[in-house]
C-alpha cells in the first residue's frame, strides 16, 4: 500500500469516526488554524522569501490576512451556514418539515498551486474544515520551502488524522488521484486541470478546477489614466505577474497607447524606483524553467518599457510591449510573468469582439468613466469575475463567489461559497404519519373516482 493510500484511507476512517461534524469541533480546529498563522507567521514569511522573495509586508498583505479573514468569517458564521434551510412547502407537504441540510461531503483532496501557496492551499482548506470535511492537503512542490514548512508545522495545530499534508511532485500528486475521494478541489494550470478532471471521472467525483487564462484589460480613452495606470501597474507587477488573475494585456485605442506607456513608466518608477533589481518590493520568477519559458515569450519584440533580466537571479524587469499583433506567441497563453502586451483595438465594440472571440477569461478589467462604456463591456462578456476601475479587488470580498467559467475554471469559493462548495445540500422531507386521506389519489389503483373523492 503507498503512502498515499494510507494517508488517504486514515483520513477517511477519521471521518467515519464523525468527529469532524460537530460544529464545536470544527470551530476549535479553525481557531487552531488561526493560530499557526498568527504564531508562524514568521516562518511562513521566511519561507514564501525564499520561494518567490516577497517581502513579509506583501506575505501577510497577499497570504495570511486574507485567509485569517476568512477563518474569521467562517467561526463567526458556521452556525447560521450549517444550519437547516426551510424552504417553501407545497399543499401536500404543508403539515410537513421541508428544509435543505449542509452535509459533509467526506474526504476531499485540496492541490494547491506555488504562487501564492498559503492562501490558494489553505484557504479551501478552511471551508473543507468548516463544512466538516477530511481533507488531505498537496502544496505545491514548486514552492519547496513552503510546502515544508506546511508539512512539518501544520500537523502541529491540527488533527492530524483527519487534516493530512501530502508533500510531493507529480508522481505523488497523481498517486493521490488514483484514491477515491469525495471532492477535489485544484488550484494550477488548465493541462494538469484536465488530467485532475480525468482522474475524478474514473470515481465520479465532483471537481472545482481554479485554473488561470489571459485576463483581459480594457483602458477607454475616457479616463483618469494615472489612475488607471497605477493601479493596472500594481495588480500586473505584484508578485513578479505571477497572479492567476493579474491583467494578462491592455486593449486600448491606438491614440493612448503612449500615454498609457508614460503612465506606467512613472508608476514603476514611484513604486520600484530607477532599478526595480534592487528594490526589497519586486520580486522574483519562481524558478529557472519558468523564467525561460516568460523569456521566450519575448523573443523577437523590442520592449518599450524594462526587457532586461538576470537569468542568475530568475530577475525579469517590468516590461511593457506595444503594438502586439493578435496573433502573437504573447498572446496565445497566459503569462504569468511580468510581461505586458498592449494590443490596440479601434473602439468598443473591437475591444468586446477581441475578448469575446478568446477563451472566457478568468477576470475581466475595464477602465472607463463612462458609463455607457462600462455597461456594455459588463453586458456582453463573459468571465469568472470583473472589477471595474481596479484590478484583481474582487478578489478580496468573500461576498463574491470566486472562479472561474469555461476554461477559467468550474466552481466557486470564499466565504459562504466555499462553504457550500465543500457541503452536500441534502434535500429533507419529514412527513407526519396522519393526514393518509390526501395520500390517496396517488396510490393505485388510479380511477377517477377516486381521484374526486
Ligand atoms: P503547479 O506547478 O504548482 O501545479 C499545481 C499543482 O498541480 C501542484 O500541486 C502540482 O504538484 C500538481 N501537478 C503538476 N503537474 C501535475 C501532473 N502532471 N499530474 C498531477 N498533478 C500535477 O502550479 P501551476 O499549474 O504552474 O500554477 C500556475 C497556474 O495556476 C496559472 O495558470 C494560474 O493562473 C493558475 N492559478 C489559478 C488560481 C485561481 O485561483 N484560479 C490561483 C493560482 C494559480
Amino acid at each position: 500500500m503507498s503512502r498515499e493510500q494510507l494517508v488517504v484511507e486514515r483520513a477517511r476512517r477519521a471521518f467515519q469516526t464523525g468527529m469532524s461534524k460537530p460544529l464545536k469541533f470544527r470551530v476549535h480546529q479553525l481557531k487552531n488554524l488561526h493560530r499557526f498563522i498568527t504564531e508562524r507567521r514568521k516562518d511562513i514569511a521566511d519561507a514564501v522569501k525564499k520561494d518567490l522573495n516577497k517581502t513579509e509586508h506583501s506575505t501577510e498583505l497577499f497570504e495570511t490576512l486574507g485567509l485569517e479573514g476568512e477563518i474569521d468569517v467562517a467561526v463567526e458564521r458556521l452556525a447560521e451556514w450549517a444550519a437547516p434551510r426551510p424552504v417553501e412547502k407545497s399543499l401536500l407537504t404543508i403539515l410537513d418539515e421541508v428544509y435543505i441540510q449542509p452535509e459533509p461531503l467526506g474526504v476531499v483532496l485540496i492541490i494547491g498551486a506555488w504562487n501564492y501557496p498559503w492562501a490558494v492551499t489553505l484557504q479551501p482548506l478552511v471551508a473543507a474544515i468548516a463544512a466538516g470535511n477530511a481533507a488531505v492537503v498537496k502544496p505545491s512542490e514548486v514552492s519547496s520551502h513552503s510546502a515544508k514548512v506546511m508539512e512539518e508545522l501544520l500537523p502541529l495545530y491540527l488533527d492530524k488524522e483527519l487534516y493530512p499534508v501530502v508533500c510531493g511532485g507529480v508522481s505523488e500528486t497523481q498517486e493521490l488521484l488514483r484514491q477515491r475521494f469525495d471532492h477535489i478541489f485544484y488550484t494550477g494550470n488548465s493541462t494538469v486541470g484536465k488530467l485532475v478532471m480525468e482522474a475524478a471521472a474514473r470515481h465520479l467525483t465532483p471537481v472545482t478546477l481554479e485554473l488561470g487564462g489571459k485576463s483581459p484589460c480594457y483602458i477607454d480613452k475616457d479616463v483618469d489614466l494615472r489612475v488607471a495606470c497605477r493601479r493596472i501597474t500594481w495588480g500586473k507587477f505584484v508578485n513578479c505577474g505571477q497572479t492567476c488573475i493579474a491583467p494578462d494585456y491592455i486593449l486600448c485605442e491606438p491614440s493612448i497607447q503612449n500615454r498609457v506607456v508614460e503612465g506606467i513608466r512613472q508608476t514603476l518608477l514611484e513604486f520600484y524606483g530607477p532599478d526595480p533589481k534592487s528594490s526589497p518590493d519586486y520580486g522574483r520568477i519562481i524558478n529557472q524553467r519558468h523564467f525561460n519559458h516568460v523569456m521566450a515569450l519575448l523573443d523577437g519584440y523590442t520592449a518599450a518599457l524594462g526587457g532586461q533580466s538576470d537569468s542568475s537571479q530568475r530577475y525579469i524587469a517590468p516590461t511593457v510591449v506595444k503594438d502586439v499583433p493578435p496573433h502573437a506567441r504573447l498572446m496565445q497563453e497566459e503569462i504569468f510573468g511580468p510581461l505586458l502586451p498592449i494590443v490596440t483595438v479601434s473602439d468598443i465594440d473591437d475591444a468586446i469582439h477581441f475578448i469575446s472571440e478568446r477563451e472566457k477569461p478568468l477576470a475581466i478589467y475595464v477602465f472607463s468613466s463612462n458609463k455607457k462604456v462600462i455597461k456594455r463591456m459588463l453586458a456582453e462578456t463573459t468571465s469568472g469575475g470583473v472589477t471595474v476601475n481596479d484590478v484583481m479587488m474582487h478578489y478580496t470580498l468573500n461576498s463574491l463567489p470566486f472562479g472561474g467559467v469555461g476554461q477559467s475554471g468550474t466552481g466557486r469559493y470564499h466565504g459562504k461559497h466555499s462553504f457550500d462548495q465543500f457541503s452536500h445540500h441534502r434535500a429533507c422531507l419529514v412527513k407526519s404519519l396522519g393526514m393518509e386521506r390526501v395520500n390517496m389519489p396517488r396510490y393505485p389503483p388510479q380511477n377517477h373516482q377516486k381521484a374526486r373523492r
